[in-house]
């Protein structure tokens, strides 16, 4: 059974819910990752995937998901973790 981390920017209100663990046909674990050059949300189910937005491989995997992300739309440093779920 996988998980769904839904983020919610407070800024624009730009939602996104993001696929995670194993799912029921997925044998392979996804597991979310930021950016350390850019900042990109990235979830792969790679260990050491490249940033599809700037090409590097400087993806961080997020352990800490209470930390607040860089909203993909207005760029802003206020998209926070609200919503868990679950999926298979
Ligand atoms: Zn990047
Ligand atoms: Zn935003």
């Amino acid at each position: 059974m996988g998980i769904i981390r839904g983020y919610i920017c407070s800024s624009c209100n730009f939602e996104k819910n993001y696929f995670l663990g194993i799912g029921f046909s997925n044998q392979k674990e996804t597991t979310l990752f930021e950016c350390s050059y850019c900042n990109a949300i990235k979830n792969s189910t790679l260990s050491s995937p490249k940033c599809s937005k700037c090409n590097r491989k400087s993806l961080n995997e997020i352990m800490d998901f209470t930390k607040k992300l860089e909203c993909p739309r207005c760029n802003r440093r206020e998209f926070n973790f609200e919503i868990e779920g679950s999926w298979d």
